[in-house]
């Protein structure tokens, strides 16, 4: 049986999440709202209000995430929410949904059951999408001590304003990033949009993660020769992007040959010099390759890096490749997982176990 005093009404959820969402939204749809701008500032005192209505104890932390705690009778906490900064344009789900349902639930678990055991905070990390600067989990890093100092410096926006400069510009002394950092965390819990299509296609409501898949990623340059379009005969040709379009379909076929989970993207192209009656002469583009099984992703990049380099042979071009990333695959933890599992039972959820495809702070 659900018990309904725990069901939080879906007007509420579409009245915060529609709050939340008009914050940064841009003219044409979409959201801007990345770390420490104008927009960020409005969004967390909005959901600090609705954390200090809530009856929690709100703070910020060093690096400006947003906390909303409820004391239990013990001091080791249960953290759950997600983040609040989006990527250019993003949507209204990504990271606030996590959040969002994160003070629903401490909101009306408060209201209903009190006091809990461990205690109960809500969180909204900053800096999770890596859209300002690239620093991928900047807050959730802040909160184990994984920031390196350096950092603080040498991550710049494209402005070139350093997050060090932009920390202090809202109030938050860069040097004090360490005062960030907590030991008394027992768990993370994070609520997110699905990402993708699976459970969307299905159906399904719920999917509980039990990997977030490991990431790959590699910049191909591939130099052949440039040569008039009109006077050089096709037999005659060191076509670096018809060369480079081979290597980049070999690719994708050995990672759709090697099935769900796998994927392989090249995403982003670089065609020199680029003119109509040039044949392209230098072509770079980016391999983004993922995979939940560590020796399998190895195994695959391995494979793809091989047959790239014999098909650029067979074109009578060079290729060159740059490791931009090589991220491993994180399990997350069992006895929450069965805690989900057994939660989303009780409630009669259909869910399915997944992969998740896109990286969280919950990896970190
Ligand atoms: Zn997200």
């Amino acid at each position: 049986m659900v018990d309904m005093s725990l069901v939080v009404e879906p007007a509420e959820m579409k009245f915060l999440v529609e709050t939340l969402g008009a914050i940064g939204e841009q003219a044409g749809g979409g959201i801007i709202r990345h770390v420490y701008d104008q927009a960020w500032i409005a969004a967390r005192r909005q959901v600090a209000d609705w954390l200090r209505d809530a009856g929690l104890q709100v703070r910020e932390d060093a690096v400006g995430n947003l906390f909303g705690r409820l004391e239990g009778e013990r001091r080791r906490t249960i953290l759950t929410g997600s983040h609040i900064d989006t990527v250019r344009l993003g949507g209204r789900y990504d990271g606030a949904l996590g959040v969002l349902s994160a003070l629903a639930a401490v909101r009306l678990l408060k209201q209903r059951l009190g006091t809990p055991l461990r205690s109960l905070e809500v969180v909204a990390l900053c800096e999770e999408e890596d859209s300002r600067f690239h620093c991928n989990f900047w807050g959730t890093r802040g909160i184990l001590g994984l920031i390196d100092e350096g950092e603080l410096d040498t991550l710049r926006d494209e402005h070139g304003t350093s997050i060090g400069k932009a920390m202090a510009e809202v109030g938050l002394p860069p040097e004090r990033f360490r005062e960030a950092r907590r030991d008394d965390l027992d768990a993370f819990v994070e609520l997110h949009i699905e990402q993708g299509r699976i459970l969307f296609d299905e159906g399904l409501p719920l999917g509980i993660v039990d990997t977030i898949t490991g990431l790959y990623r590699f910049k191909v340059t591939v130099e052949g020769r440039t040569d008039h379009a009109g006077t050089t005969p096709m037999d005659l040709r060191r076509d670096a992007l018809q060369a480079a379009a081979h290597i980049a379909m070999e690719m994708t076929r050995i990672v759709e040959h090697a099935g769900r989970p796998a994927v392989i993207t090249n995403g982003w192209w670089d065609v020199q010099p680029g003119a109509w009656n040039i044949v392209p002469g230098l072509v770079q583009f980016s391999v983004d390759l993922r995979h939940p099984d560590e020796s399998t992703k190895q195994r695959l990049a391995a494979e793809v890096r091989e047959r790239g380099e014999a098909t650029a042979a067979e074109h009578g071009v060079s290729v060159a490749y740059e490791v931009v990333g090589d991220v491993l695959p994180k399990d997350m933890d069992a006895n929450v997982r069965a805690e989900l599992a057994a939660a989303a039972s009780a409630c009669n959820v259909n869910w399915i176990p997944m992969v998740s495809g896109a990286g969280h702070d919950s990896q970190v």
